[in-house]
Parts: structure tokens; C-alpha cells; sequence
């Protein structure tokens, strides 16, 4: 086939060897018929397990499907980046490995982008499998990022999602390196539509986002889209600055009157106080810093090690240095 397959789906995979053959079934029966050529591209996050192997038979076997392996672990939003920056097809699904996010919803996404939206967002009305922490976390973290942004990121949606062609060539020439690939695709703009799924329990094996992963990629997200946590050191200042002028005022007034002294408790609890809040503040900025100090060194986002086709480099293309 020569031709651009008309979409492409794209997998990251980080240790789900028994979910890339039921996935790939699945896929297939669930979008053969629907759509005028398909392209399947597994993403293998430097897994641990056979799941290249069973990427690599895949693609030995169907001339649809495509394999990256990445040199080591980079991450989830590195590998959805990596199977969008080779997919061929006109449009794109990001869509997990662990069957979560059903493919049979794809069809549907489909039908919206035919009928003109250039972005479909797959929007979770329940969750299943998922942990009471997990649940409440996200939909907490979801609500409190929509208010502190000004990108209007849907809250309960993942990155299962269809991105029409344009959509493409605008998420391609992102350059950063900090990634929170919901949002930027929000960012990007253009018609959006949302549809509703059922979120199922992970078809084999376990989360691979633990909580360290977690909590990272909740700061990735807001320092992406917020300037809020910097803000508040301003308002903080502001704050504790106009409340001192009041107790300074407080003092002269006693102590003119004569009649209170302030022993160092008092002292000891203010000064702790404002070294906790200078510290936090200053691990905010600290976040911040490190984030531009990993965009100023402009190292790729990921390294492929192999690919199914042979033909991908080690490194992939430089963003436009825009
Ligand atoms: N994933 C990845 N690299 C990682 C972590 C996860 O490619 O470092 C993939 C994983 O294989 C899955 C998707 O990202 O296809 C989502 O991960 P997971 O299902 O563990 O997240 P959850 O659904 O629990 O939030
Ligand atoms: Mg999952």
C-alpha cells in the first residue's frame, strides 16, 4: 500500500506483553470495515518483557502494523510523541495498550471527524478496575487544573483521542519537552467534540504510573499551563507583608500603653512559619527552573533502539526551533 492509510493508531506500550496480541485483535476487528486503510503503531517504551517480541511478530505478519522500541524507558508522553511523529495516516488515535479505553469507541470518534471536528476526545463516565484514590485524585486534579488554566481542558478525559490531519501538523511542530499531551492537544484548538465512554478495568497486568509518576506528571500539567503556583508567592507576599504593617502597628500601640510583652513563642512560631512558606515558594520556582533548564538543553525526547520497518533513526527529527 502507498497510498496514506486514512488512520493510524497509536499505541505506547511499557511491559504489556499480554495485552499487544488481544489489542491488536481487537483493534483490527473493531475498525476493519470502518475505515479506507489502517496503520497500527506500537510504541515499546523500553519494556522489560517480551512485549517487542510480540510487536515484532505482529508486524511480520500484517504489513499494517509498525513497531518502534525505544533505547530505554522515556515515558508515556515520549512514546504517544514517538508513534505520532512516524504514524503515516491521515488521522490519528492515541489510545493505551491496556484496553482500558475500548476500540470500539473508534469508530464513533470516526464518524465525528467525518462529520467536521478535527479533534475527538474520548470522556470517561466511569472508571472501572481503578483504585478509590486513583478516581478521586483525578477528578480532583482535572477539576483544580481547568480552574487555574486558561486552555479549557476537559476534565475526565485521557489521551484517547482522534486528531484530524490539521490537528497533526500542529501538535507535530510543538517543541517542548515537558509534555502533557491532553492539554496541548486542547491548546491546539479548532473544532472539538467530546464522546462518552465506558473507562474498563486493564485487560492483563498492572498500572504502570505509580504514584511517583503520578504526582510528576500532575506538576508537568500545571507548570505546562500555569503561571498560578509562581503568582502566589506575590500574593503571599503581599499578604503576610500587610499583616505584619498591622501587628507592627499592634505593638507600638501596647507597648506605648504599656501593658504586653510578647515572649519568643510567638516569635518562634512567625519565623518558622515564613521559612515554611519561603521554602515552599521556593520549590515552586525551583519546578519551574528545572523544567526550563531541561527545555534549554534540547535533548531529543526519546532514542529509538529498533524499529519494525528499519527505516527510523536513532534520533528522531528536530522540532522547529520556533
Ligand atoms: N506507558 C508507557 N510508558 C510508561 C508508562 C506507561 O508507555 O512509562 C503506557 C502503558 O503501557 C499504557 C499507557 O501508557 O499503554 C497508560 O498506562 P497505564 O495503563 O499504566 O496508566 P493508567 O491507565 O493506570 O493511568
Ligand atoms: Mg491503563
Amino acid at each position: 500500500m502507498t497510498d496514506r492509510p486514512e488512520l493510524s493508531v497509536v499505541i505506547p506500550a511499557f511491559n504489556e506483553e499480554p495485552n499487544i496480541g488481544p489489542m491488536y485483535d481487537r483493534l483490527v476487528k473493531a475498525l476493519e470495515s470502518k475505515i479506507d486503510g489502517l496503520e497500527i503503531v506500537f510504541v515499546d517504551d523500553g519494556s522489560k518483557d517480551a512485549t517487542w517480541e510480540c510487536i515484532a511478530n505482529l508486524a511480520g505478519e500484517d504489513r499494517r502494523v509498525k513497531g518502534l522500541r525505544f533505547a530505554r524507558n522515556f515515558g508515556h508522553q515520549a512514546a504517544v510523541t514517538a508513534g505520532v511523529d512516524v504514524a503515516s495516516g491521515k488521522a490519528i488515535v492515541l489510545i493505551d495498550a491496556d484496553m482500558q479505553d475500548p476500540p470500539e469507541v473508534i469508530p464513533e470518534m470516526i464518524q465525528r471527524w467525518r462529520e467536521g471536528f478535527e479533534v475527538v476526545y474520548g470522556k470517561r463516565i466511569a472508571r472501572e478496575g481503578e483504585t478509590f484514590f486513583k478516581r478521586t485524585s483525578a477528578a480532583l486534579f482535572y477539576r483544580i487544573l481547568r480552574r487555574i488554566t486558561d486552555v479549557d481542558i476537559p476534565a475526565d478525559a485521557g489521551d484517547f483521542r482522534l486528531m484530524g490531519p490539521r490537528a497533526v501538523e500542529a501538535f507535530r511542530a510543538l517543541p517542548e519537552r515537558n509534555r502533557f499531551i491532553r492539554g496541548l492537544v486542547s491548546w491546539i484548538g479548532f473544532p472539538q467534540i467530546a464522546v462518552s465512554y465506558h473507562r474498563e478495568a486493564r485487560h492483563a497486568g498492572e498500572t504502570k504510573y505509580p504514584i511517583r509518576k503520578m504526582m510528576r506528571f500532575a506538576v508537568d500539567a500545571v507548570t505546562s499551563f500555569s503561571f498560578l503556583p509562581l503568582r502566589m508567592a506575590t500574593v503571599l507576599g503581599f499578604i503576610v507583608s500587610g499583616s505584619s504593617f498591622l501587628y507592627i502597628l499592634l505593638v507600638s500601640v501596647l507597648k506605648v500603653v504599656g501593658v504586653m510583652r510578647f515572649g519568643h513563642t510567638w516569635l518562634m512560631a512567625s519565623i518558622l512559619f515564613l521559612g515554611g512558606v519561603q521554602l515552599v515558594m521556593i520549590g515552586v520556582l525551583g519546578e519551574y527552573l528545572a523544567r526550563v533548564f531541561d527545555e534549554v538543553k534540547r535533548r531529543p525526547l526519546y532514542l529509538v533502539g529498533e524499529s519494525t520497518d528499519g527505516k527510523t533513526g536513532v534520533v528522531p527529527p528536530q522540532r522547529p526551533n520556533l
